[in-house]
């Protein structure tokens, strides 16, 4: 009797146990052990590529469960862990526990978000995710939106909607008028989407008014309502303004209520970055820091950032849902995902660009309910603390000169204390000192910090946007730097600076 081949890629359910399980024993001991970590091995590419080996594309295959544990092995022994509690670089959260669980059982049942019909309760829980969203913030949730993979793709959905929506109606045939400018608005501290975005989709650069900010990094809306007017009276077509809530180097948040104003007297589409920041609108202490985000046309958020979500959760707010609708929709005739129904249909792919979608808003819904609203305040909040923890320690030390702390970002820098008093004579030196002292902790891997230029100073800078950071975490990670920076100067202050 012939044995039925089975295909290469099943596997049986004890395989499938054994090797899951094997996993999440894993996992849960990597969770465990991970504040005991360091945060990387600080190993070069070369070395990992040996790791890795340079064997071709395998001709046979192997056991899937050995495969995992060896995965799961390398992984948790090479790599850099953002859910370390002394990470805080760039803007990239220690991911929920239950979000990695949720992850896979969005694998497992696969849902295509992009068609209603092929993921009926997954639309659904998008959608209600949505509005968690919408009222996470407070903004209205007769909002619309879609999850998309990050910052980037939300801000691009965002811009889209408004070009669609202000441009001429000629946009969607023509293309971009040629015998007038559409212009863009928005601060000179804006997050580099906006230039791939002017760039790629259609517009140019030359469309671009970066704004003049004010000492406080906020966009300057005198300026911006200066340049509006000229732009008018020359003829031009202003189309958008954008916001920031919460800049990425130093997490300020533009005056929203004032932006919104001009957006209303211009009749423009008003804009919202809020990937890193908008978050904090939840806190009540915060509320007016963030007054003004009801109006907006759209908004970004992130919630692989301050939601704590694990990569990749991007998510695009939209006021009226039917900007978005009237921006991505398409019905080519093979589609059969809604004509002649009863109840109108929710297809996602009518609401953005992708097409085919995978579930990401599981992890997002099923954290927001393990957490709760008050879970999020408790949390958003306690970052705040902490970076204010850590601006203060920067202001206590004397070897340490702090630069900015605004919403969870503190940005400080490294001085030797011979060099102090006239520091402003040595900012060179101090820029290359810092610079090598970010490269040296970044390499060795105790903590993880990144860097912002702020008043043409080279800074360190920490975002925490981290659930395992504590108070000790703090002043443990200001001795590490300190630390360091004493033992790099020694060494370079002989080399570079000539006293
Ligand atoms: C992080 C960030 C982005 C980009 O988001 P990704 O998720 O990295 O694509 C855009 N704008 C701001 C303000 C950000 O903080």
């Amino acid at each position: 009797m012939a044995t039925e081949k089975r295909s290469p890629i099943e596997l049986s359910q004890i395989e499938f146990k054994n090797a899951g399980y094997k996993l999440v024993d894993q996992l849960a001991g990597f969770f465990q052990e991970l504040p005991e970590k360091r945060v990387t091995t600080g190993e070069a590419s070369t070395q990992l590529k040996k790791l890795i080996g340079t064997a071709g594309l395998p001709e046979s295959g192997k056991d899937a469960g050995v495969l995992l544990n060896d995965a799961a092995e390398l992984l948790i022994s090479h790599s850099l862990f953002n859910g370390h509690p002394k990470f805080t670089g760039y803007i990239t959260s220690s991911p929920a526990p239950l979000g990695t669980l949720a992850d896979m059982l969005a694998a497992a049942i696969n849902p295509n978000v992009g068609a209603q019909i092929l993921s009926p309760v997954a639309t659904e829980i998008e959608r209600q995710t949505i509005r968690w969203l919408a009222e996470f913030i407070g903004v209205s949730t007769e909002s619309g939106g879609i999850l998309v993979s990050g910052g980037n793709m939300a801000n691009f959905t965002g811009f889209l909607a408004g070009l669609n929506t202000k441009a001429p109606s000629t946009y969607k045939q023509e293309g971009v008028p040629q015998n007038k400018k559409l212009l863009i608005y928005c601060s000179k501290t804006t997050h580099t989407w906006i230039e791939k975005a002017a760039i790629h989709f259609g517009l140019g650069l030359k469309s671009m008014r970066w704004i003049e900010t004010n000492p406080d990094n906020t966009i300057n809306i005198s300026v911006l309502e200066e340049t509006i007017a000229l732009d008018l009276k020359n003829d031009h077509q202003p189309i958008m303004i954008i916001g920031t809530a919460g800049d990425v180097s130093t997490g300020v948040v533009d005056d929203l209520e004032k932006l919104a104003g001009v957006s209303r007297k211009y009749n423009l589409w008003f804009h919202i970055d809020g990937a890193y920041g908008i978050p904090a609108a939840v806190l009540p202490e915060l509320k007016t820091m963030f007054r003004g985000i009801e109006e907006a046309d759209s908004i970004a958020l992130d919630p692989h950032k301050w939601l704590y979500s694990p990569l990749e959760a991007g998510c695009t707010l939209v006021k009226n849902p039917k900007n978005l609708q009237d921006t991505f929709s398409t019905h080519p005739v093979y589609y059969n995902f809604g004509a002649g129904e009863e109840n109108p249909v929710h297809n996602f792919y009518e609401y953005g660009l992708q097409n085919s979608r995978g579930f990401r808003a599981l992890k997002v819904w099923l954290v927001l309910q393990q957490v709760g609203r008050s879970g999020y305040e408790k949390m958003i909040r306690k970052n705040i603390i902490l970076s204010k923890q850590m601006h203060k320690e920067a202001i206590d030390h004397p070897e340490l000169e702090a630069m900015s702390q605004h919403l969870s970002i503190a940005t400080f820098r490294y001085v030797p204390q011979d060099l102090a008093e006239n520091s402003e004579q040595h900012n060179d030196y101090l820029n290359k000192l810092n610079e090598t002292l970010l490269n040296n902790l970044q390499h060795d891997g105790e903590l993880f910090l990144s860097n912002a230029v702020v008043n043409a100073s080279y800074c360190l800078r920490a975002c925490i946007v981290n659930f395992r950071t504590s108070e000790n975490d703090i002043s443990e990670m200001m001795k590490i730097i300190v630390r360091e920076g004493r033992k790099l100067h020694s060494t370079l202050r002989e080399k570079v600076l000539v006293v």
